[in-house]
């Protein structure tokens, strides 16, 4: 069957209990610079279970969420050169942005003041759907090649998930080989922060609550060592050990005990957002020329760039493979941190078989 713009179905949650359910909706038309994408995989983002239950207050339903899309390409308008039909593609957080002010001339497009993100955003008259559907329309700009050497379904997290770790790693210099890289958080970022830093050639330490993550960070995760946060011990033990740490924890914590970890000169970067302020103690910053920083998702070509590092050095995430009709109960389990470690959607073969009509 041809997919029509007109009538392209996806799963929407349509009010504040998030209950995802069959919906259909009209999309835009394939413009000059467009790329119009049969979506095959979807990965399902913390953001995308924080948005459809209203939970930052900026929710316009109904919603369709995910921006971990990995399709192939249906159509390209007339000024597009560089994608053509049949290929494969990725599509991440964001579909467009002003491409004038200097972020955006800096290849910074994540950080232009009118980014466009890939769901629930007011775009064109209407607003945006993103990767829980069959189709959807995106600016050339804003698509990527998805490397020949990627799986389609463990690449999906790459678009949201890793670029978020990959990002501040580059920015910050937490790339030297022989260094020291502590994980704060073992879920869908920190997972893929060991796999990142293994592949820098650091030495990498998980700093976990959950004791029971230990095994898993060490022999299937490739880690090299773990500490359990709430060993004091363990945690003294490991005092100015680390040169780097990912911040990857998404609740309220405790900034000095990690802060302790680092060397002097050490870095922390912060990828995840938690729901309220944390307490900073500045004694520690300041007596060892600490930094602290943060980062969101990243640019385009650094996205591209990503993507091909992966490719090169066969990084994936690991993932549970779902249909689409499982997602109102792996939402469920998302709220309580029970995947390993992405939910991915399965479009092309269950959309519309698991249409409730
Ligand atoms: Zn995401
Ligand atoms: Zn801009």
């Amino acid at each position: 069957m041809a997919l029509s713009n007109s009538n392209v179905l996806g799963w929407a949650a349509t009010d504040t209990s998030g209950h995802l359910s069959p919906f259909h909706f009209t999309l835009r038309e394939n413009e000059a610079d467009d790329v119009t994408i049969k979506i095959l995989y979807c990965g399902v983002c913390h953001t995308d279970l924080h948005t459809i239950k209203n939970e930052w207050g900026v929710t316009n339903y109904p919603v369709v969420p995910g921006h971990e899309i990995v399709g192939v390409v249906t159509k390209v308008g007339s000024n597009v050169k560089k994608f053509m039909k049949g290929q494969r593609v990725g599509v991440g957080v964001m579909v467009d942005s002003c491409q004038e002010c200097e972020c955006c001339e800096q290849d910074l497009e994540n950080h232009c003041l009118e980014h466009v993100l890939t769901y629930n955003s007011p775009y064109k008259g209407t607003q945006t759907r993103g990767g829980y559907s069959d189709l959807i329309v995106v600016h050339q700009r804003y698509v990527l090649y998805f490397p020949n050497d990627l799986p389609l379904a463990a690449g999906a997290p790459l678009l949201c998930a890793e670029i978020t770790v990959y990002s501040p790693m580059k920015y910050y210099g937490m790339t030297e080989p022989g260094k020291h890289l502590g994980v704060a958080g073992l879920g869908g970022l920190g997972h893929l922060a060991i796999k990142f830093g293994k592949a820098f050639g650091l030495k990498v330490t998980v700093i976990s609550s959950s004791p029971n993550k230990e095994a898993e960070a060490i022999h299937n995760l490739g880690a090299d060592s773990f500490i359990l946060s709430s060993d004091p011990e363990k945690m003294k033990a490991a005092t100015g050990t680390m040169d780097y740490i990912i911040d990857t924890i998404s609740a309220v914590h405790p900034l000095g005990p990690l802060l302790d970890l680092l060397k002097v000169n050490g870095k922390l970067a912060f990828v995840a957002l938690p729901g309220g302020a944390l307490e900073l103690p500045i004694f520690p910053l300041v007596m060892g020329r600490k930094l602290i920083g943060g980062s969101y998702f990243g640019g385009l070509k650094e996205t591209q760039e990503m993507l091909d590092f992966c490719g090169k050095h066969d990084i994936t995430a690991d993932i549970e493979l779902i249909k689409m009709n499982e997602i109102n109960t792996a939402m469920e389990r998302l709220s309580k941190g029970d995947v390993k470690y992405r939910f991915v959607i399965n479009i092309w073969n269950t959309l519309s078989s698991s249409n409730i009509y």
